[in-house]
């Protein structure tokens, strides 16, 4: 903090918040992974369950940022709202996020459709405990389209969302890789949803793999037209890069993909966050040895 002179002042909020997926990675601390990304400006992380265990040492280094919060998938986490036998972890996430919401910063929830239909052994789920989870919460709720349904099945599903949970249900957190690797061009999806679309997830991706790659490492998104379309129509809220870099040390690769945002969507900050990383090289080299 010390390298970081007074005259860089950074205001959140009157900025498009651009920040990254933060949990644990490999022996770094989220913690440690939170306050490495304050001092380069970011002033937005998303968060998960995993956070949970660590959040003590994590809730002091979210003073002044923006926080979402990405609820468990079937993937990641084995189970999601809608599964019928997980109502005992279901209840603590819900009670976890109603006591801390406001020491988190969270602004909003992001809740995929029910996807346990699609897990390899079939899970029993049903729509109506989403929503009925869902409206437990007393944050906003953002939907995320996913690979398994299309377009139509998504609009469909979010209407379904918006009837049961009215305000609650406050927008589509829009995943340009999702589209990209169902075979869908993520531009056009973006105009077709921009009605509702109120965050977003960008990351590269390959074939029909979602690979979370950090842009400029060969993935197939149309990332400059998009980004275009994203600055043209106004877009203004918060924006997730859910990388994961392909090994350790590859801390610049984080660095490049945001600086790649910035540079498009907020050219203010884009040289605030110039100046700060000569400031902040001996750190950058430190973290990525
Ligand atoms: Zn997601």
């Amino acid at each position: 903090m010390v390298l970081i002179s007074k005259g860089i002042s950074f205001q959140a909020g009157r900025h498009v918040l651009i920040g990254f997926t933060v949990e644990r990675y490999e022996n770094w601390h989220p913690a440690d992974i939170t306050s490495a990304m304050k001092k380069l400006g970011v002033n937005f992380i998303e968060l998960n369950r995993r956070v949970f265990a660590e959040l003590p040492a994590v809730l002091p280094q979210l003073k002044g940022m923006h926080t979402a919060f990405h609820l468990p998938i079937v993937d990641d986490d084995g189970w999601d709202f809608s599964c019928i036998a997980y109502q005992a972890q279901i209840d603590e996430t819900i009670a976890i996020l109603n006591r801390h919401h406001r020491d988190m910063g969270l602004q909003h929830i992001i809740s995929h459709p029910s996807e346990a239909k699609f897990a390899s052994k079939p899970i029993d789920s049903s729509e109506e405990m989403l929503f009925a989870a869902l409206s437990r919460l007393q944050i906003p709720v953002f939907f995320e389209n996913i690979a398994n349904y299309s377009p139509q099945e998504f609009r469909a599903f979010y209407e379904r969302a918006k009837a049961s949970l009215g305000d609650r249900c406050a927008g589509m957190c829009y995943d340009a890789a999702h589209f990209q690797v169902s075979g869908y061009d993520p531009v056009e999806q973006f105009h077709a949803f921009r009605d509702i679309i109120r965050c977003a997830h960008l990351s590269d991706c390959r074939g029909d793999e979602d690979a979370h790659l950090p842009f400029g490492a060969g993935g197939d998104l149309p990332l400059g037209q998009l980004l275009q379309a994203m600055q043209k129509s106004g877009y203004s809220g918060p924006i997730t890069l859910e990388i994961r870099p392909p090994s350790s040390g590859e801390l610049r690769a984080y660095i490049r993909s945001y600086m790649t945002l910035l540079r498009q969507l907020d050219p203010a900050r884009y040289h605030q966050a110039r100046l700060r990383l000569v400031l902040l090289r001996p750190l950058l080299s430190y973290l990525s040895r």
